[in-house]
């Protein structure tokens, strides 16, 4: 089960490697699956004032990391860690930890 809004994730290739922060918003992009996670991969893109009122400048933005480039951090045992999934009696599919077993709760 891929990486879900909220999850706290680890950035294990690229320039932030080693940094960590909160999924903000999963996105598809051409490369796949991306995550952005604010203050990381960010990007300078110059804004250039189309109206009068707008003002032109740098704008910093956070850049979709790639999901092979981030590791999920289990909140319980506070490690990067993989994940399994549990079938709960109500039918529910959870992902679960595979360094403590616990299950990691998602935000849908
Ligand atoms: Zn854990």
């Amino acid at each position: 089960m891929a990486v879900k809004k909220g999850d706290t994730v680890l950035v294990i290739a690229g320039k932030d490697r080693g940094k960590r922060g909160t999924v903000e918003r999963v996105e598809q992009t051409k490369r796949g699956l991306g995550v952005v996670v604010p203050g990381l991969n960010m990007a300078k893109r110059h804004m250039r004032s189309r109206t009068r009122t707008q003002q032109a400048g740098i704008l910093d933005l956070p850049v979709p990391i790639h999901v092979s480039n981030v590791q999920l951090v289990c909140p319980r045992c506070d490690k990067p860690t993989r994940t399994g999934v549990q079938m709960l009696e109500n039918g529910r599919r959870v992902r679960v930890c595979k360094n403590c077993g616990e299950q990691i709760e998602g935000a849908s």
